[in-house]
C-alpha cells in the first residue's frame, strides 16, 4: 500500500494495463455493482437485465443460500429464514440489536465477542456473513459481465457509519473474497458521480430518500478535500411509508378493513407502490382492490389525492435538512449543488421540496438508484490505476498517524491511522511559557508515543503571538490532506490571527515494509511507550512548576518571604531539579507535590498582594 498517494506523479504502474475494478453500493434494500468501461461508468446487470439486487438472503436447510429477487419473493412466506435489511445491524452488538426491536423479525443468538447471530433453518449467521453473501452475488455478476477476476473494489457506506460498522463492512468484503481497496462514504460517491470533486470548492447537500431511510449530508469540498460537515436523517422514513399510506387509502375506498386479510394487504401494498411509480410520470393512476368476497373495486388515484397522502411523509424530511444546515453552520445560500439519491427522489413532489428547502434546482441527470454505485466505480477505477497518473486521486487512507511534537518530545496525534483521505482536522494548543511569542511546529508521522521513534516530516514556526501568560494563547493547528496526498499544516493564533503554514509531502521515501515495521514496533513497544510517555509528562509538569516558581521568586521573593522561608523553598526547588532528569516517575511527582505544599503560603500572599494593589486608590463601594 502506498502511503498518502496511490501513484506518485510519473511513477504510475503501467496505465495501459486495464485492471478490473468495480464500485459496490451495499444498500439496506437494494445493492448495485458498477464499473467504468470505455471511460463510461455504469451499473452492471444480471443475466436477466436487472441492475438492482434486493439485499435479501434466504437460508435453506441443506442448500446454498439464495440472494436477491428469488429470496425477496419468499420473504412473506418464510420471514424467519429470509434476511432483509441486514445493513441495519452491521457492526452492532447483541444489545443494540435488541433495542432495534420489533422492526426485525428474526431470532438472534449471541455470537463471539457480543456479535449477534441470526438463527435460520441452515444454522446461525452473523450480519457480516449475510452481507458477504450479497457481495458474493455481486462479485459473480461483475466477473461474468467484465470477463475476469476483479483487481479492486470500492464499497460505499453511510457517512455516519462508525468504526465498527465500517470494519464489519470491510470484513464482509474480505469474506466474499473481494479485494477491497477502500470504503467510500455514500454522499461522497454521489458527489463524485456528478464530477463535483473536479470543482475547486463548494458546499453540497446530498438528499437521499430511499425505500426505508432518509439521509441528508452536507459535504464541503476545499482544494480537492471532501469533508462531511454534518449528517442527519430518519432511519424509518421513505417510500415504504408512502406505499402504506396509499394502500390504506385504497382499502378504505374499497370498503375493506385495513387489518382484514394479510394477503390482501400485501397485494394492496404492491399495487400502491406500482401506482406511486406511475404517478412520477403521469397525472393519475388506475388502482383496484380485490375484496375478500372476490368482487373488485376499480378506482383512480389522482395527483391531488396522491399529494395529500404523501405530502406529510415528504414534509418529515424538512426538519433533518434544517438541522443538518444548523449543525454544519451554513445556510441554504451557502449550498452550491444539491444531489438527489434514492428511488423516492424520482417523485416530482420530492424534487420540488428539495429545491425549496435548499433554494436551488437539484442535480437529477443520473439515475438516483445508481448514482452511488457509479461514483464508487469511478473511484475504484482511479484507485486501481486505470487513469493517467496525473488524474486527481480523491481518496485513500493514511496507514500511520500524523501529529505534532508537544512538550517533552511527545507526539500529539492529530489524524489517526487509517483515516480516509482527503481529511482535514484541527486541534487547539496553548502556549507553554509566559510571554511566549513564537511556537515551533514539528510535524511527525508514526504511531509511537515519542517523537524520536516517529518520522519527522517538517518543521515550521508560528511567530507574532502576542505576549500572554502561559496557557492563555490559543493556537489552532490544522492538518489537511488533499486529494493528491499532499499534507498541509497550518497554525493560527486565535486572538491575534497570526498564521503560518507549510506543505508537506509525506509519501516519499517510506516503503510498505517500513510502514509494516513501524506498525509492528508500535504494538511491541506499546507498554514501554506508555511508561516513556508518563515520564515525559511528569518532566514537563516539573519544568512548568520550576519555571513558574522562578519567575514568582524573582518578582516577589524579596518582598513576601523571610530569608528562612526563601531558603526552604529554594531547597525544595533544587530537590525537584535534581530528580527531574531521573527515570523515576513517582520521585518526580513527589518532588512536585512537596514543592507545591512548600509554596502554598507564598502563593496566597502573592494573591493578597495582587488584590491589594488592584484595590489601592479605590473605595470599596466602587466595587459593590
Ligand atoms: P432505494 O431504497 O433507493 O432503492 O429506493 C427504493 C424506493 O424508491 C422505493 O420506495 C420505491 O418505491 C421508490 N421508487 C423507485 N422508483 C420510483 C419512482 N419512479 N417513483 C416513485 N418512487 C420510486
Amino acid at each position: 500500500m502506498a502511503l498518502l498517494q496511490i501513484s506518485e506523479p510519473g511513477q504510475s504502474t503501467a496505465p495501459h494495463l486495464h485492471r478490473l475494478a468495480v464500485g459496490i453500493d451495499l444498500g439496506t434494500t437494494n445493492s448495485l455493482v458498477a464499473s467504468v468501461r470505455s471511460g463510461i461508468a455504469d451499473t452492471l446487470a444480471d443475466g436477466e437485465g436487472r441492475h438492482l439486487l434486493p439485499s435479501v438472503v434466504r437460508y435453506l436447510k441443506g442448500a446454498d443460500p439464495v440472494v436477491g429477487d428469488v429470496a425477496l419473493a419468499a420473504a412473506a412466506d418464510d420471514p424467519l429464514n429470509t434476511i432483509a435489511s441486514v445493513k441495519r445491524i452491521m457492526g452492532r452488538g447483541i444489545d443494540d440489536v435488541k433495542t432495534l426491536g420489533g422492526t426485525l423479525p428474526y431470532e438472534f443468538a449471541p455470537g463471539e465477542s457480543g456479535m449477534p447471530r441470526i438463527c435460520t433453518a441452515a444454522g446461525l449467521y452473523s450480519p457480516v456473513e449475510v452481507s458477504a453473501e450479497i457481495l458474493r452475488s455481486l462479485k459473480r455478476r461483475a466477473e461474468a459481465s467484465l470477463g475476469g477476476d476483479l483487481s479492486g473494489v470500492v464499497i460505499t457506506v453511510p457517512a455516519y457509519f462508525d468504526d465498527s460498522q465500517r470494519q464489519a463492512t470491510k470484513d464482509a468484503g474480505r469474506l466474499a473474497g473481494l479485494p477491497v481497496l477502500r470504503l467510500l462514504n455514500e454522499p461522497t460517491a454521489a458527489a463524485v458521480a456528478y464530477g463535483l470533486d473536479r470543482k475547486a470548492e463548494g458546499v453540497f447537500a446530498i438528499y437521499d430518500l430511499g425505500g426505508g431511510t432518509f439521509d441528508i449530508s452536507i459535504l464541503r469540498l476545499n482544494r480537492g478535500v471532501f469533508e462531511v460537515l454534518a449528517t442527519a436523517g430518519d432511519s424509518a422514513l421513505g417510500g415504504d411509508d408512502m406505499d402504506h399510506a396509499i394502500a390504506d387509502w385504497m382499502l378504505r375506498q374499497a370498503g375493506v378493513g385495513v387489518s382484514g386479510d394479510p394477503h390482501g394487504a400485501r397485494r394492496a401494498l404492491r399495487d400502491a407502490r406500482a401506482a406511486k411509480h406511475v404517478l412520477s410520470q403521469s397525472a393519475q393512476a388506475a388502482v383496484c382492490v380485490t375484496r375478500p368476497d372476490g368482487s373488485v373495486w376499480h378506482g383512480t388515484l389522482a395527483r391531488a389525492e396522491f399529494d395529500a397522502l404523501v405530502n406529510p411523509i415528504i414534509e418529515r424530511t424538512v426538519a433533518p435538512c434544517r438541522r443538518v444546515m444548523r449543525d454544519a453552520a451554513i445556510t441554504a445560500a451557502d449550498i452550491s449543488e444539491v444531489v438527489l439519491v434514492g428511488g423516492s427522489t424520482r417523485m416530482p413532489r420530492v424534487r420540488e421540496r428539495a429545491a425549496t428547502i435548499f433554494c436551488r434546482t437539484p442535480l437529477t441527470d443520473i439515475d438516483p438508484d445508481r448514482v452511488v454505485a457509479i461514483g464508487a466505480a469511478i473511484q475504484a477505477d482511479i484507485l486501481i490505476g486505470n487513469k493517467p497518473s496525473d488524474e486527481m486521486l480523491l481518496l485513500d487512507v493514511i496507514p500511520l498517524s500524523l501529529g505534532i511534537e508537544i512538550m517533552g518530545g511527545m507526539v500529539e496525534k492529530i489524524i489517526a491511522r487509517n483515516s480516509t483521505i482527503p481529511i482535514a482536522k484541527a486541534q487547539d494548543f496553548t502556549t507553554f511559557k509566559d510571554g511566549q511569542t513564537a511556537m515551533a511546529i514539528h510535524v511527525v508521522q508514526g504511531d509511537r508515543e515519542l517523537v524520536s521513534d516517529c518520522r519527522s516530516l517538517a518543521r515550521f514556526e508560528l511567530r507574532g503571538i502576542p505576549p500572554m501568560v502561559a496557557g492563555a494563547g490559543r493556537i489552532r493547528v490544522t492538518f489537511q490532506i488533499d486529494a493528491d496526498g499532499l499534507l498541509s499544516v497550518s497554525a493560527q493564533e486565535q486572538t491575534s490571527g497570526a498564521a503560518s503554514s507549510v506543505v508537506v509531502k509525506p509519501s516519499y521515501g517510506l516503503s510498505d515494509a517500513e510502514i509494516e515495521r513501524m506498525l509492528r514496533d508500535s504494538i511491541v513497544h506499546a507498554r514501554e511507550d506508555n511508561d516513556a510517555r508518563n515520564l515525559r509528562e511528569q518532566q514537563v509538569d516539573a519544568d512548568r512548576v520550576v519555571a513558574a516558581l522562578e519567575s514568582a521568586l524573582a518578582a516577589d521573593g524579596d518582598a513576601l518571604l523571610s530569608a528562612a522561608e526563601r531558603l526552604e523553598i529554594e531547597h525544595k526547588l533544587s530537590l525537584l531539579r535534581s530528580v527531574r532528569d531521573g527515570t523515576d516517575v513517582a520521585c518526580i511527582r513527589d518532588g512536585i507535590d512537596t514543592l507545591d505544599r512548600a509554596t502554598r503560603e507564598f502563593a496566597a500572599r502573592r494573591m493578597d498582594a495582587g488584590i491589594r494593589k488592584a484595590l489601592s486608590g479605590h473605595r470599596l463601594d466602587e466595587f459593590g
